[in-house]
């Protein structure tokens, strides 16, 4: 099966194109919202789509901890447990290595973690982690890698990650070949490699080239939005741009902000995911307008206001005309209500940014 089609390109990088999935076809660029624990926080799947929306990622360790893969599975798998008909993406736990602390330690055949609620010691390895996301009935899985910050400290682990990320990405395509093989071209989900190498020009395009030349469907840009400066994030985007196998679908881990996926999108990659624009939105940020400006909608001079977060938005919040005033109100008061209809604002403004790319 042809995983992805470049339909256009814009200016140097940006390109518009279809990705093609086992449960349907997926117009990029596309933003992913997380669903981590198997619901995207305090917004109904109907109300997901309606944004645009056309992929959620859920998280493979949460989901593994609770309720676990054995559960999920018998409630029918991640798409009757959610209720999300469309292409569901799977990250591999990789993410949990670095920043959970209930991590105990690395080794060559994997992760130990500690159970958040009974304590209990379980190991991922990258074979456990594909078991994981195929017994959950992932889409789209993507390889065990080990991630790691990039603060002063962890910049001498750089290059053991980065091995060790190789390593275990030929582990887990062993894993998936031999639990995929009885499936036909349409029913089987896609596999994606981690590009790791931190903010080291040189690990990155050896670590891209690696990625480039396994046998995986997809490429995903890891390691990033895990500290580092804007500057230094984009100037990892930058220098990747010319270097993609144009075949290939590019993945960017964990950047949801405006700025980021300008930028990302004209750097060449097709999607991303981040937990960004809904959490923002719990919190009563919104971003609005054509710069994407940051409103605080608990601010006192919202009490009386009229108008819509963005009256060029057609989100449903927007196009309902749920006024300023109404949702620094329900912010103030704890009403959950203004945390959705702030959620769905925040995902079609993300969708519309990527939108922009796919028309012309
Ligand atoms: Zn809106």
């Amino acid at each position: 099966m042809l995983v992805f089609e470049e339909v256009n390109r814009k200016g140097d990088y940006a390109r518009s194109g279809i990705l093609h999935t086992r449960v349907g076809d997926v117009l990029t660029p596309t933003f992913m919202p997380d669903g981590t624990r198997g619901a995207v926080k305090s917004v109904s799947p109907e109300l997901v789509y309606s944004t645009g929306v056309q992929i959620v990622l859920a998280n493979t360790y949460h989901l593994h901890m609770m309720p676990g893969e054995d559960i999920v599975s018998k409630l029918g798998g991640l798409h009757e447990f959610t209720r999300f008909s469309g292409p569901i993406l799977t990250d591999s736990g990789g993410f949990q290595v670095f920043s959970l602390k209930s991590l105990r330690k690395i080794t060559e055949e994997g992760v130990e973690f500690k159970h958040p609620i009974t304590g209990e010691i379980r190991l991922i390895t990258p074979e456990k982690s594909i078991q994981i996301q195929l017994a959950l009935g992932s889409d789209l899985t993507v390889a065990f890698d080990h991630l790691t910050g990039l603060s002063e400290k962890d910049r001498g682990t750089t290059k053991e990650a980065f091995d060790r990320t190789h390593r275990w990405l030929e582990r887990c395509i062993v894993e998936f070949r031999r639990l995929t093989s009885g499936m036909s071209v349409t029913e089987r989900p896609l596999l994606f490699g981690v590009v790791q190498g931190g903010l080291d020009h040189e690990l990155r395009q050896k670590s891209l080239e690696i990625i480039q030349n396994s046998d995986v469907d997809g490429t995903a840009i890891g390691g990033l939005s895990v500290g580092e400066t804007r500057n230094e994030m984009h100037d990892i985007l930058d220098f990747l741009a010319p270097l993609y196998n144009p075949e290939r679908p590019r993945f960017l881990l964990g950047v949801g902000d405006p700025v980021d996926v300008r930028k990302a999108i004209e750097c060449g990659i097709d999607m991303m995911d981040c937990v960004m624009p809904t959490r923002n939105a719990r919190h009563a940020t919104v971003w609005s307008g054509p710069d994407s400006k940051r409103l605080h909608l608990t601010n006192a001079k919202y009490l009386d206001d009229d108008t819509v977060i963005d009256e060029v938005c057609d989100c449903y919040s927007c196009t309902k005309g749920f006024s300023k005033g109404f949702l620094r109100h329900q912010f103030k008061v704890g009403e959950p209500l203004a945390g959705t209809l702030a959620s769905v604002h925040n995902l079609r403004h993300l969708v519309r940014i990527c939108e922009e790319y796919r028309t012309n």
